[in-house]
This record gives C-alpha cells, structure tokens and sequence, in this order.
C-alpha cells in the first residue's frame, strides 16, 4: 500500500533501537526523511547509517537524552517544522508501589508524559499552520489495564494518555491527528531487561523466563519491532485522517478486554 507521505520529515525519539527504530525504519520505507535522537551516539549512528543505505532518505541524528530540558531544546530545533511526530522514552523501573518517592515519579513523569507534551507543544502548531500532521505516541498496554510491578508507567502515561484525549480533538480541526500506540510485549532490550529481572528472581534462565511470558500471550510470541512499525507508519500514513485521539493496543491479544 502507498502510505502518501514521501517527502514528509518526521521526528522518531528514543529511535536507535527497539520500537522507536521499528517506527523509523518503517517511515524511511514509506519515504520519509527523519530526525533520530538517543542518548548513545554509536547505535544511533549505526542505525542512521543503515536506514540511509536501505531507504535513500535523509537522516539527521540528535543524541542528547530528550527527559531534560536541554536534550528537548535541541531535538526539537533539529526538527523545526516536521509533519509527523513520533514520541518516545525509555521505561521507567520495575518495583513496589512503596517503594518510589517523589523524584522517581518526576523522573518518570519526565520521560513518559512531560517530554511527549513538550514535543507536542513545540510541534503541533507548525503542522497546524500547514494542515496537515501527524503524532503517534508510544505509550504501554498498562495505560488499558495495570502492570502492578510497573506502577511509575502505568500512573505517568495514564496522564499522558489524558492530555491526549483532550488535544486530539482540539487540534483535529486543523488535519492534525494525535493517536497513541499502546505495545504489549515486544522483542527488544527492554524485554529482556525485564526478563532478566524475572530470571534472577525466580532462578530460571532467560529463555526459561520468556517462554513463561510468552505463554500468557493468546498469540504465544512477542511482537516484533517491524510489527510496530508497520502500524506507526500506517497511523501517520494518508489513510489515517480519520483515526484521531486513538488508543491502539498491539499486544497479541495479551489484554484481556472486550473493548
Ligand atoms: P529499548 O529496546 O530499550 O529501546 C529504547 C530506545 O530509546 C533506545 O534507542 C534508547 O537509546 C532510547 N532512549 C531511552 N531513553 C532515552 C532518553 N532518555 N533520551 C533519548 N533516547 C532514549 O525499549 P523498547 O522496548 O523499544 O521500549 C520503548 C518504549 O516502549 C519504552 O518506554 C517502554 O517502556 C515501552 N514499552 C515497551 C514494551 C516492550 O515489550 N518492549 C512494552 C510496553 C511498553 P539510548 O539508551 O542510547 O538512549
């Protein structure tokens, strides 16, 4: 399928690995040119490098970490006027809902609802001069249904997810949709971090511990970032005006909803 967005510039933060690479690489395949940002610069060249090579696009790289407010100044003077908008972070620990005090939720806060809110603000009104844009936030399967070890995420994207709601439809007039893009588990680093948390904890081996997880999936497997991309790039394709302030869990059927 053509998406229709050949040309178009977009912003894909946290993009050097896992999700937010899947979601470049699949913009880059439509035709996209993009901004990259991580905090390490070797993945982020590499990746940048290889999505040249594969694509033909252009790909400008901004490492700075985007949770403060300097790493957000400069990713988004490095995407001034960009059509799409792709926000993402890194996870917030694991724990105990008693064990986390203030700082861990302003961390948290920061990375998983402040910094996508930061991006919005500074970018939205660019794409709503021009009638057009596009904004997929990758948030969590927590926000439709708890995770209790990951208190932190489940209570800052729930905010995130809010904001969302409300500026969705204030700014859909304009031809700008906000949706969010809510992951079940998905093969990447941050997987295996968490599995190997379960490891250690429980005296398993790392595949001991993601055949367990991947048992309570209906699909039986993790996703795969090519997965995810493929429904960020459809979301911020042509097809996609009418889809506005969305929450799309893509999870193998690991919710258990009816809605
Ligand atoms: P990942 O494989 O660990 O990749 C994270 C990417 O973000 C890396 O490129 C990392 O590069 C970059 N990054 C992390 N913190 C950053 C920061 N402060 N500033 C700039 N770049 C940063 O993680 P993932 O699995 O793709 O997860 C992406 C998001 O989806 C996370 O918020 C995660 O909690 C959420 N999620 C993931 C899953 C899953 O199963 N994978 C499920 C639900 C929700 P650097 O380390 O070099 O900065």
């Amino acid at each position: 399928m053509d998406l229709g967005i050949q040309g178009k510039r977009a912003l894909v933060s946290a993009s050097s690995k896992g999700l937010g690479l899947g979601c470049a690489e699949a913009l880059a395949a439509a035709g996209v040119d993009l901004v990259m940002n991580a905090r390490g610069s070797d993945a982020l060249e590499a990746a940048a490098e290889r999505i040249r090579a594969d694509h033909d696009v252009q790909v400008h790289t901004m490492a700075c970490d985007v949770t403060t407010p300097e790493g957000q100044t400069q990713v988004i003077e490095a995407a001034e006027g960009v059509d799409i908008l792709v926000t993402n972070a890194g996870g917030p620990p694991p724990g105990l809902w008693s064990d986390w005090e203030r700082e861990d939720f302003i961390k948290a806060l920061d990375a998983n609802m402040l910094t996508p809110i930061a991006f919005m603000k500074a970018l939205l009104p660019g794409m709503m001069d021009k009638g057009w844009g596009r904004v997929v936030n990758i948030t969590s399967q927590s926000v439709r249904a708890p995770i209790p070890a990951l208190g932190l995420s489940n209570a800052a994207r729930t905010g995130l997810t809010g904001y969302v709601a409300g500026t969705s439809r204030q700014v859909a007039p304009h031809g700008v949709t906000i949706n969010n893009l809510l992951p079940g588990i998905h093969a990447t680093d941050r997987a295996d971090s968490l599995d190997g948390g379960v490891a250690s904890q429980k005296g398993i081996s790392m595949d001991e511990a993601r055949a367990e997880r991947a048992a309570t999936i209906p699909a039986r497997r993790y996703g795969t970032r090519q997965e995810f991309g493929a429904a960020c790039a459809f979301l911020c394709s042509q097809h996609a005006g009418f889809i506005v302030g969305q929450n799309i869990l893509l999870d193998g059927g690991g919710t258990n909803l009816t809605m």
